[in-house]
């Protein structure tokens, strides 16, 4: 990064709430235009940073996030990838750590920052947390090492106190203003008086030289299926043969146990042998997917994937994103069994 000149940043608005206004007859939020909420943060101009900005159109709460907005958004950032320093994305909670999972995967080779945020409480709040995160986003995705490359080389999510790996990442409240969570990494960086990187939990890639290289397709034919005691086989059957399904990620029980009954583990076996590829991830939200229970084992047994630690959104976007690229499901295994950008611990 060229260090004698003004940082280069595109802001990409999609909506959530840091956008969002009242409307008096219903008293409920939706989302607004770009222009209300920068003209909330009168403080961006003390940044000496040169900022453009894109909108969705038109912007939207994040319950209505899909792929076909994570290709837009991956879109916009290849279009601008070589003019621009880094990328701040303005989000929604609900949907966040899917849309941070699903560009991790898309943008392969990604060499610049990517941050997304928003907030709990709209622009337009005194109370808001969303001035605050806007400006630190920016801030971070202007930051650059002592060699003057960029400090964020990946999709992470700003909130708060926190900046963490995207496809690590979880909504943890609806409430807090620290609402986001990686359960099985450490933050990249701590946000209090100065902006404190972890530079040993920082992604990076074998070789920046390599080209950013940006995959769209994602196959939405997925699912999750949660256990739960009492789960009966004729609801099971009836999930797994939901026609066109490609991928199910099963939520398990602890270090990925299901019930041992034949009647579980074979139509489990039944709908891996009909080529449906089945990941197993933990129900808990720390650590993952063990060999330590018969329960565990026979879930494997029964061809059901290990998820190791990954999350449920990092698994469920690239179960979309490798379904998209049409591999085998001996391919999918594989690149199940390792880390793409850092998702999960293997
Ligand atoms: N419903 C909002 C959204 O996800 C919540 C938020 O932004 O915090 O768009």
């Amino acid at each position: 990064m060229n260090l004698d000149r003004k940082p280069r940043i595109l802001i990409i608005y999609t909506g959530g709430t840091i956008g969002m206004i009242e409307d008096s007859e219903t008293a409920t939020l939706k989302p607004f235009d770009f222009t209300h909420l920068i003209d909330n943060v009168p403080k961006i101009k003390k940044l000496n940073f040169d900022i453009e900005n894109v909108s969705l159109t038109p912007p939207i709460d994040s319950s209505d996030m899909d792929p076909a907005h994570w290709v837009q958004i991956a879109k916009t950032i290849e279009e601008h990838y070589l003019i621009f320093d880094g990328f701040v994305v303005l989000h929604g909670t609900d949907t966040m750590a899917y849309t941070a999972s699903a560009l991790s995967f898309m943008l392969e080779n990604l060499s610049k920052p990517v941050i997304i945020t928003g907030s709990q409480l709209p622009i337009g709040e005194v109370r808001t947390d969303g001035e605050e995160n806007l400006i630190t986003a920016l801030q971070i995705a202007a930051a650059v090492n002592s060699q003057g490359s960029p400090m964020v080389q990946e999709v992470a999510i700003l909130f708060e106190n926190y900046l963490w790996r995207g496809n690590r990442s979880t909504k943890m409240s609806a409430d807090n203003f620290n609402a986001f969570k990686s359960n099985n990494y450490p933050p990249l960086a701590k946000i209090g008086l100065g902006i404190h990187f972890n530079e040993e939990a920082l992604f990076r890639l074998p070789n920046r030289d390599r080209r950013l290289k940006v995959h769209y397709d994602l196959d939405s034919d997925v699912m999750f299926i949660d256990l739960f005691p009492g789960l009966t086989e004729a609801t099971l059957r009836h999930q797994l043969s939901t026609p066109g399904i490609k991928g199910i990620v099963l939520k398990t029980y602890g270090a990925g146990n299901g019930p041992t009954a034949g009647w579980f583990t074979d139509a489990i076996r039944e709908a891996v042998n009909r080529g449906i590829v089945i990941l197993n991830v933990t129900q808990c939200v720390n650590g993952g997917v063990h060999k330590i229970y018969a329960a565990g084992d026979s879930l494997a047994a029964s061809g059901a994937i290990s998820g190791h630690d990954i999350t449920a959104e990092a698994a469920i976007t690239k179960m979309m994103h490798l379904l998209g690229l049409d591999y085998s499901i001996a391919e999918i295994r594989r690149n199940f069994d390792h880390s793409l950008c850092g998702e999960v611990t293997v």
